[in-house]
């Protein structure tokens, strides 16, 4: 399927976004690679979106494609008894689900964050420094197209780091599918940690506005405790949980571009220079 002019508002847990040229959701990696060869014999740029949920795209939009894998990467397999295989557009959500049924080590500390394996991988997502939990954790190899052919990567050629990975540098490769090896754990014990990774996110995260979750990576727990309820319009670092940002109403993403501007300056002035975690789409 394709969609022209879609607005990425749409398809952000941010809820803001201009259109995208191209929207492109694939039936087949037949189909996705047949794209991707048109892209490049006709220079036109694409970008792979999970679910959003970590991504601030412009107000004016993208140019060029934007490709969802949700269609053609949606497989999840036992393929050992502890192994599983599972495409990059399966939510994270159906995945923890999918282990903890199969009496496997479920990574339930991600079942509050809600994005896919593609960007969950790209981003290894995972807890607070502190907790020191990832993703990444029990992969065993990641399969992912460079544009020519379908490639396999080890765990150690990922070059995963806090919220980083090999896949930063090289944005025009796309993600297919993860492969994991993860411990026996009895499913009562996983769907009780998945329970209470819930309940502890609905007590101390501010789920009921939309948001990407953490602006910035490893930021200074002062400074997100001076930013929190501070406005501008419709958008406002969280008073509930620091390093987010919630939208309270019709917003623009340079509404939102701003009070990160705030929060990099803040960090500033207490000698930290701060990355953004988000990835920003212009
Ligand atoms: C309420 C909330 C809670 C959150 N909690 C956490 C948390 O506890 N821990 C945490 O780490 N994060 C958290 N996040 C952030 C976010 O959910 C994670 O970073 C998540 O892994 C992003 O996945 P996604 O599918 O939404 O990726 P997107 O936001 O769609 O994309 C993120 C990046 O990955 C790239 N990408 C996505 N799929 C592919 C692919 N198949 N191939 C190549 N590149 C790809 C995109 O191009 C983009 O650069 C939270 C967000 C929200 C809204």
């Amino acid at each position: 399927m394709k969609l022209f002019s879609e607005h990425l508002s749409k398809h952000t847990t941010f809820k803001v976004g201009g259109p995208a040229d191209v929207l492109l959701i694939p039936e087949t990696l037949e189909e996705l690679f047949k794209e991707i060869e048109y892209c490049r014999a006709n220079n036109t740029s694409f970008r792979v979106l999970g679910n959003g949920s970590n991504i601030l795209v412009s107000d004016d939009g993208v140019r060029g494609y934007v490709i969802k894998l949700n269609k053609c990467c949606n497989h999840i397999t036992l393929t050992n008894q502890n192994q599983i295989r599972v495409g990059a557009g399966v939510s994270l959500q159906s995945f923890i689900k999918f282990s903890i049924k199969n009496n496997l080590y479920g990574n339930e500390f991600l079942s509050s964050v809600p994005g896919t394996i593609g960007g969950a991988i790209f981003m290894n997502a995972g807890t607070w420094v502190d907790k020191n939990l990832y993703v990444s954790d029990f992969l065993t190899h990641v399969k992912y197209f460079d544009g020519s052919e379908i490639k396999t990567l080890t765990k150690d050629e990922c070059s995963f780091s806090y919220r980083s990975s090999i896949f930063h540098k090289h944005e025009d490769w796309i993600i297919l599918e993860a492969c994991f090896n993860l411990p026996f754990q009895p499913s009562e014990v996983g769907e009780e940690k998945r329970k209470q990774r819930l309940e502890w996110s609905i007590l101390y995260q501010d789920i009921k506005y939309p948001n990407a979750g953490s602006i910035f990576c490893q930021g200074n727990g002062r400074v997100f405790n001076l930013l929190k309820g501070i406005k501008w319009k419709n958008v406002g670092w969280s008073e509930k949980t620091g390093n987010w940002i919630n939208i309270y109403g019709t917003s623009s993403s340079r509404d939102i571009y701003f009070l990160i501007k705030v929060g990099k300056l803040l960090h500033y002035l207490f000698l930290k220079k701060v990355k953004t975690e988000i990835r920003i789409w212009n």
